[in-house]
């Protein structure tokens, strides 16, 4: 999606530690008419799935999730990160290792929310080794749900985590796929 990857080049500064820092437009400050143009794109990927329902992971996800759920007029849930696992078996839970944060947490989802006839879209804002990305597919086959596939705004291409989902079998529409990066001159490579 050019338009993403003019204001990544524009406005994203890469960090140490293969992060792409992205918070005046997307991680913290968010621009809701970019935001906007990402959900039609979704919308447009994955309009013949018959997608019920967007599952994505708190905090990031949830922006832009919103924004897409509203193109394919259908409810956003979002997986809530906690330390305690709920053992009360009203929840569908996963483990998660933070890209970010290099620490290890649980997903949970309430039952209430995912169903075995829904079609899940799952939606996140980064795909670097796909333990976010993961964590939610287990969620949706916990729940005998149809994982119709995902859509994600920023793929960092020269991480595993696509091509370890892809090779799941599991689509992924990743908006813009960073090939390399280097935070000493702040260059950036995107894949065609
Ligand atoms: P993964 O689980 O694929 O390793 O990492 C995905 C999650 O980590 C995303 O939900 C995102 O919040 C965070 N993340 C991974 N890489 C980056 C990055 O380069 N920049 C930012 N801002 N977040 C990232």
């Amino acid at each position: 999606m050019e338009l993403l990857k003019q204001r990544i080049l524009k406005d994203g500064v890469v960090k140490d530690g293969n992060v792409l820092k992205v918070d005046s437009f997307l991680n913290h400050q968010m621009d809701t008419v970019l935001f906007g143009e990402i959900g039609k794109e979704f919308k447009r990927l994955f309009e013949k799935e018959n997608v019920t329902k967007i599952l994505t992971i708190e905090a990031s996800g949830i922006g832009v999730a919103c924004m897409t759920g509203q193109y394919f007029g259908v409810p956003v849930v979002f997986a809530k990160k906690t330390q305690t696992k709920n053992i009360d078996g009203e929840v569908y839970t996963s483990r998660v290792e933070s890209f970010t944060h290099g620490r290890v947490y649980d997903i949970i989802v309430s039952k209430k929310f995912l169903k075995a006839e829904d079609r899940i879209l799952l939606i996140d804002d980064f795909l670097a080794k796909g333990s976010a990305l993961s964590g939610l597919c287990s969620l949706v086959l916990d729940a005998g749900a149809t994982l119709v596939g995902a859509g994600i705004v920023i793929e960092k291409g020269f991480q595993d985590g696509g091509s370890l989902i892809r090779n799941r079998g599991i689509r992924v529409e990743s908006l813009a796929i960073i090939d390399s990066m280097d935070s000493t001159t702040g260059e950036i490579n995107f894949r065609n």
